[in-house]
C-alpha cells in the first residue's frame, strides 16, 4: 500500500482511499468467474481505460452502458440493464463493477440488488459527488414518476475503490457540484477539512485534492457506519439540504435549472443564518462560512414572491414531520446536531437574509 493509500477494513463494506486505491483492489475481483460493469457514454470513454490502465489483468465479460444524467435513472433503464445482463447470461454468482458517478452507482447497486434477488457490486465512483457522498453509504435507488429517489433500498457494495485519478476528465461543473458537500462535511464535523480550503477558490485546490476527498470520504464513512438506516446522526448529513432541495426542485419548474450543489450552497447560506438565530445553538462563526460560500457559489435569483411555492416544497421534504420543519444545524464550525425544529417565520426571514445580503 503506497502512503497516499488508506485501507478501511471495514464490515460489511471495505474502502480504499486514495491515490493509488484502485491499482491496490485487486485482489477483490479475483473470487468472481464473471465480472460485468456498468458504464454511461461519458465513464465509458474517460474512466473505463483508466480502470484498465490500473487493472489490466481483470477480465471484463460484458459493458452494460447506458446514457448519462439524471433524466434516465429510472425504471426503464434499470430494466434495459436487467436485460442486458440476462441476454449475457449473468449467473447469481456475477459481479457488477458500477464505475461511474452517482446516478451509475445509486442505479447500478438498485439493479444488482434486485437482478436474480441479488448479485454482488463494487462502487468505483469517477466523479467528485460520487467520490465525497454517493457511493457511500448504503443507500441505492432511481427516480420514479417526478419523485427523486422514490424507489430503492439500503444495499452494501462488496467495495468501494475511491480515486481521484479518475477526476482529470471531470467537466467543471461537476467539480463545483461536489464541493458543495466537501463545504459542508467541513462545517458539519471536520474543522481540519475547513482549514484546507477556508478562503480559498475550488480551482485553486489542486495539490490538495487527494487529502480533501480521503478526508471527506472518511467523513461520510464515519457517519454511516454508525447509522446506517438514518435514524440519527446521519441526519447531520442533511445540513443545507432542507433549503437546498426545496430550491433544486423550485428551480427546476423554471427555464434555469440549478446544480445540486449550487442549491444545497445556497440553502447552507440560510441554515447557516438559522444556526446564528437560535439562542441554544448560538453558532457563531456565520461570516467566515457565508464568506467562503460566497467565494465558489453565485447567489441564485430568486424574489419575496417565490417563498410561498419554497416554503411548501420545503414541507414536502423527507425531513418535515406533520407540517413541521426540522433542520440540522450549526453549533458552531465543525459540529452539527440534528432534529432541531424551526418555526415557519424563521426559515422566511433566512430567506430574506439570503436575498438581501447579495455579495459580488
Ligand atoms: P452523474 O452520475 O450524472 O455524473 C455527472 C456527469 O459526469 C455525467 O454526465 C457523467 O457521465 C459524467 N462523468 C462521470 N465520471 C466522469 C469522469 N471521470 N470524467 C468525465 N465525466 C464523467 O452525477 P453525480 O453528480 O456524480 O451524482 C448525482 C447523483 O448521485 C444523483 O442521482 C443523486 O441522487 C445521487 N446521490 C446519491 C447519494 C446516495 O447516498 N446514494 C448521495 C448523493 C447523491
Amino acid at each position: 500500500m503506497n502512503d497516499q493509500t488508506v485501507f478501511l477494513d471495514l464490515k460489511p463494506v471495505p474502502y480504499l482511499l486514495g491515490q493509488g486505491a484502485l491499482a491496490q483492489s485487486k485482489r477483490y475481483f479475483s473470487s468472481y468467474a464473471k465480472i460485468f460493469m456498468l458504464v454511461d457514454e461519458n465513464s465509458l470513454q474517460h474512466c473505463l481505460p483508466v480502470f484498465k490502465k490500473n487493472l489490466p489483468d481483470i477480465p471484463i465479460h460484458g459493458l452494460v452502458t447506458i446514457e448519462s444524467g439524471e433524466i434516465n435513472k429510472n425504471i426503464d433503464t434499470t430494466g434495459s440493464i436487467w436485460a442486458r445482463l440476462t441476454a449475457m447470461h449473468a449467473d447469481r454468482d456475477a459481479l457488477l463493477i458500477n464505475l461511474g458517478g452517482g446516478v451509475i452507482t445509486d442505479m447500478g447497486g438498485f439493479a444488482a440488488a434486485t437482478y436474480k434477488r441479488g448479485i454482488d457490486f463494487i462502487n468505483i465512483p469517477t466523479t467528485l459527488l460520487g467520490q465525497v457522498d454517493a457511493a457511500i453509504g448504503g443507500k441505492t435507488g432511481i427516480d420514479f414518476q417526478e419523485y427523486k429517489n422514490q424507489v430503492g433500498l439500503f444495499t452494501d457494495p462488496k467495495l468501494v475503490v475511491i480515486d481521484p485519478v479518475f477526476l482529470n476528465t471531470l467537466e467543471d461543473i461537476h467539480w463545483k457540484s461536489g464541493f458543495s458537500e466537501v463545504i459542508k462535511y467541513a462545517l458539519i464535523m471536520d474543522v481540519d477539512l475547513w482549514k484546507i480550503i477556508d478562503q480559498r477558490h475550488y480551482h485553486h485546490l489542486k495539490n490538495d485534492w487527494n487529502t480533501i476527498i480521503t478526508k471527506a470520504a472518511r467523513d461520510k464513512i464515519a457517519i454511516v457506519k454508525n447509522d446506517r438506516n438514518e435514524n440519527g446522526i446521519r441526519k447531520i448529513l442533511n445540513f443545507g439540504h432542507t433549503v437546498g432541495h426545496a430550491l433544486e426542485t423550485f428551480f427546476l419548474k423554471t427555464d434555469h435549472p440549478i446544480t445540486h450543489g449550487e442549491a444545497v450552497a445556497a440553502g447552507m447560506i440560510c441554515e447557516t443564518w438559522l444556526s446564528s438565530q437560535i439562542p441554544e445553538l448560538n453558532c457563531q462563526n456565520s461570516q467566515v462560512i457565508y464568506d467562503e460560500i460566497d467565494r465558489n457559489f453565485h447567489r441564485l435569483f430568486f424574489q419575496p414572491d417565490d417563498f410561498d411555492e419554497i416554503m411548501q416544497l420545503m414541507k414536502q421534504d423527507k425531513k418535515a414531520r406533520k407540517g413541521l420543519l426540522k433542520f440540522s444545524l450549526l453549533r458552531r464550525l465543525g459540529k452539527a446536531i440534528h432534529d432541531i425544529q424551526v418555526s415557519d417565520d424563521l426559515v422566511l426571514q433566512s430567506l430574506e437574509f439570503y436575498l438581501n445580503t447579495k455579495h459580488t
